[in-house]
């Protein structure tokens, strides 16, 4: 064990100091042994498939309507397996992505009501981050109260569904606002 440390170490070390003759060489060791290579990569992505799992998730709702359209067609042409799938996994799916669920539904209610624009997770976590899990009306903290996604001048008024026109606000402090225009963050 402690010799394959020290042959690890070397090599890491080797690596550092030669990396683009070592990119080289493994780019050339790969067209040489294309069978071992791809033995030894199928290794690698089985031991990283958490890793691949939650970088894949991330892709995906970075740009989720990219996806969709993409599993649309999928589906499409493959009703079968479309059928399987949608049995099979989406239950543990939609289970494991319901934040990211409920944000794209506040977005397609928003659209509905003639807004534009679009607010990510990331950036309601940002904003809530940023105003330390406050409502911003009565200081109320996140953990205490669900924090709500309130549209500093509203829908009605012609207010857009972007991060900058949302204040993180408690439900009864959003339902107390109603349709005034109250920007907090200036408060
Ligand atoms: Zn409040």
């Amino acid at each position: 064990m402690e010799k394959l440390n020290i042959k690890k170490e070397r090599r890491r070390k080797y690596y550092l100091e030669h990396k683009q003759i070592a990119l080289l060489q493994s780019y050339e060791w790969r067209k040489k042994n294309p069978e071992r290579y791809k033995a030894i990569n199928k290794k690698s992505r089985l031991n990283n498939i958490e890793k691949r799992k939650k970088y894949e998730k991330l892709r995906y709702w970075a740009n989720p309507e990219k996806y969709r359209k993409k599993t649309r067609l999928w589906r499409i042409n493959n009703s079968e397996k479309a059928k399987e799938y949608h049995k099979n996994y989406f239950p543990k799916w939609k289970s494991e992505n319901m934040e990211q669920i409920r944000q794209l539904t506040k977005n397609r209610k928003a659209r509905l009501k003639g807004a534009v624009g679009e607010v990510t997770l990331l950036e309601w976590k940002w904003l809530k981050e940023k105003y330390f899990n406050l409502c911003l009306a009565c200081f109320k903290r996140g953990s205490e109260i669900k924090l709500t996604q309130d549209h500093i001048v509203p829908i009605s008024k012609g207010g857009k569904n972007i991060i900058g026109n949302i204040q993180p606000l408690c439900k009864p402090c959003n339902s107390t606002k109603s349709t005034k225009i109250t920007d907090y963050r200036q408060i």
